[in-house]
């Protein structure tokens, strides 16, 4: 059934037209981020002795007393503040219908935030 193949051709993934939620949702994250000079986002990352200690103990680590899953905020835009966290929160979530929250990232001593869907 030839019409049945197309269908089927139609229906792949690569061949789908790329959204512009995900650019939509970029530009939100990038009004309420932390800019570098070049007035890029900056990007929560594993410091070198966090990368040397998860080369050897898997996540979630122990710090002190408190266990951190970092790790999945590996690369997320770390956000101005908590005011501008909780802005793009309900910006996200008026975009798409997700429920987000902000929060202080466990990775942070000075306490920057991330949204998540979590
Ligand atoms: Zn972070």
């Amino acid at each position: 059934m030839g019409s049945q193949r197309a269908r089927a051709l139609r229906r792949r993934p690569a061949e789908r037209k790329p959204t512009d939620l995900g650019q939509r949702i970029r530009a939100i994250v990038a009004r309420h981020a932390r800019l570098d000079d070049h007035g890029v986002p900056i990007k929560c990352g594993p410091s070198r002795p966090e990368r040397a200690r998860r080369a050897t103990t898997p996540d979630p680590v122990v710090v002190g007393a408190k266990k951190m899953q970092v790790s999945g905020n590996d690369y997320k835009v770390i956000l101005l503040d908590e005011a501008h966290a909780k802005a793009c929160a309900r910006e996200l979530e008026a975009l798409d219908g997700k429920p987000r929250r902000a929060y202080p990232c466990p990775r942070s001593k000075s306490g920057h935030f991330h949204t998540g869907t979590r």
